[in-house]
């Protein structure tokens, strides 16, 4: 009996070692395969790249060779005007896929005015609502007083209590956005899918978007104050890449370099010509380890960042180290809307006249591209952990 039970535990072992090397064989299968599946070919006509200034926010119009449009992300609610008016003068008729990075207010603020005023077929996003809109009022007000409590120096300041108008709860930012997001999409009969890794778009004309993050599971907030720096919604912002011919481009949402470890990680494809810059210049994004997965140095076409936020940011956005790490990554061309306006990328995916992509400002910059901010006020200051996201208004600085 105990022979045969023997035996019977052997063959089990052999059976899980075979499984496991199945397992680890068609694995690395799929990464050598996702590695080397050649891109289709350019149909030679133009691909559009839009990156709107829509102050601190970000927004960004793609128009394929086929002449379908992704619009990524919609700037905050006082710039949903802006985003309107930009469709309308690219003669944009409707929106095939509408994808929200993250779901600050920053990114989906102006959406409705998108929704209200155009079809939308499809919505891709990260299926991570705002914290403060998934707990309950209840709950809160106990972790405030909990928290208040037993706060160590070192910790994010609590959630503050929703504050009431003539007693009636007036919602946070986040969740006044987010509520009105969800409506409209509601309304606007558009297909909602959760953006998921190797996830593909199929643009037309040899236009594809892969899908590169979120990477299951989520980021908590534990895992951020612990890590002690970044924000949870934005750590699972979508990140995209954008590949037609031999131009390619990584759209990056507001990621943190939480996220952007996981992509190394995982052996993402991140090689790309031209990088839409993390969370508006952040400090907590745009990592050393990350850009030499994104600029080859043996390229020898231009390598192009683009940054997109506001001149007045209390945040110190663009930091100067950010800066430094994308000149020190051989960044030849940088692009900031908060100095030069809409920033346009054309390509017909080959090289034409001696360049692969040709990018335009909208104005000239009137001070240092290579320049960065100060923080006015940042709330990760005391413990790196943001707590709020970039949504607060922007302030002027106070004038010496
Ligand atoms: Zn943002």
């Amino acid at each position: 009996m105990a022979r045969s039970r023997g035996g019977a535990g052997c063959l089990l072992a052999v059976l899980v070692i075979i499984l496991a090397t199945g397992a680890f064989v068609s694995y690395k299968f799929k990464l050598l395969w996702w590695k080397t599946a050649a891109v289709p070919p350019p149909s030679g006509k133009e691909l559009q790249i839009h990156v709107l200034d829509v102050g601190q926010g970000d927004s960004i119009l793609i128009i394929s060779p086929e002449n379908k449009v992704m619009l990524v992300d919609a700037g905050d609610e006082k710039n949903g005007q802006t985003v309107l008016d930009a469709l309308k003068r690219y003669g944009v008729q409707q929106i095939d896929y509408f994808v929200a990075s993250n779901t600050h207010p920053d990114h989906i603020g102006g959406a409705s005015f998108v929704f209200n005023n155009f079809k939308v077929a499809n919505v891709l996003w990260n299926d991570f609502p705002p914290p403060e809109a998934v707990s309950d009022q209840t709950a809160n007000k106990n972790s405030n007083q909990k928290q208040g409590k037993t706060q160590a120096k070192n910790q994010p300041k609590p959630q503050p209590k929703p504050a009431t108008q003539h007693g009636k709860v007036v919602k946070f930012p986040t969740v006044e956005a987010f509520d009105n997001f969800k409506s409209a999409v509601d309304g606007s009969g558009a297909q909602l899918k959760k953006a998921e890794p190797d996830q593909k778009v199929d643009l037309g004309g040899g236009a594809v978007i892969t899908v590169l993050a979120p990477v299951p599971p989520p980021f908590t907030r534990e895992q951020m104050i612990s890590s002690r720096s970044g924000n949870e919604s934005n750590a699972n912002s979508v990140v995209m890449r954008l590949d037609y011919g031999d131009f390619s481009m990584l759209l990056t949402g507001d990621a943190e370099s939480q996220t952007e470890d996981r992509l190394v990680g995982r052996e993402s494809n991140l090689y790309v010509n031209v990088l839409k810059v993390a969370h508006h210049g952040s400090k907590y994004a745009t990592s050393d380890n990350f850009l030499k997965h994104v600029f080859r140095k043996d390229d020898t076409q231009p390598k192009a960042a683009i940054i997109s936020l506001s001149e007045f940011n209390r945040y110190g956005h663009p930091n100067q180290d950010v800066l430094n790490r994308l000149k020190a990554a051989g960044i030849t061309q940088l692009y900031r809307t908060d100095l030069q306006g809409e920033i346009t990328i054309t390509t017909t995916g080959k090289v034409k006249d001696g360049h692969l992509f040709e990018i335009k400002a909208a104005k000239e910059a009137k001070t240092d591209l290579w320049t960065g901010r100060e923080g006015t006020k940042d709330d990760s200051s005391r413990s790196g952990f943001i707590t709020y996201g970039d949504y607060e208004p922007a302030r002027r600085q106070k004038k010496k």
